[in-house]
């Protein structure tokens, strides 16, 4: 534990920020093997570039799940020890692919990540003036939070105004 780092911490119970961390940590891992699966089993009309997209968030949620233990080591706390406390502590969840179609998994991923925003804004909040080590890490991973909803959605946008284009083509 790095105690003259933690002393720079403000107003701030720091068992409080492990347990959040420990929760992202836990969605971070469900979203890894979110993208990781549906970049598998996707199916569908342009599902090449929803693959080469799901395999890059897939990556990044990795690392994501690495800069959030890192810091949780820090703090003096345990990263999540056993995949069952996964389920335990997500706040964002599962969500299993069931529609294999690149337009479910796609929508799929967008409230996944809709999800992560807020969690990693709320940490941003709390730790804002007051543990600026973690408010540059949960920043860092907002940032990414943001772009990977805006990737998915540009691209359930032109996959979808590609499908329309087509039917109106066959009437
Ligand atoms: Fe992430
Ligand atoms: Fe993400
Ligand atoms: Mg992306």
């Amino acid at each position: 534990m790095a105690r003259r780092g933690n002393s720079i911490i403000k107003g701030l119970d720091i068992n409080d920020i492990i347990t959040r961390l420990n929760k992202a940590y836990a969605d971070e891992w469900l979203a890894y093997y979110q993208y990781f699966i549906e970049a598998k089993v996707v199916k569908g009309i342009m599902k090449d570039a929803a693959i080469a997209e799901l395999d890059q968030h897939a990556a990044d949620e990795l690392r994501h799940a690495n800069l959030v233990s890192d810091r949780i080591l820090q703090l003096g706390g345990t990263p999540l020890l056993n995949p069952k406390d996964w389920f335990t502590h997500t706040n964002c969840g599962y969500e299993e692919p069931k529609d294999f179609d690149v337009v479910s998994i796609l929508e799929d991923s967008i409230k996944g990540e809709q999800c992560a925003i807020s969690v990693y804004s709320d940490l941003a909040d709390l730790t804002r003036d007051k543990d600026i080590v973690t408010y540059d890490i949960v920043s860092q991973i907002l940032a990414d939070e943001v772009e990977h909803e805006e990737d998915l959605q540009a691209l359930h946008d032109d996959i979808t105004e590609f499908i329309t284009d087509i039917k109106k083509n066959i009437n």
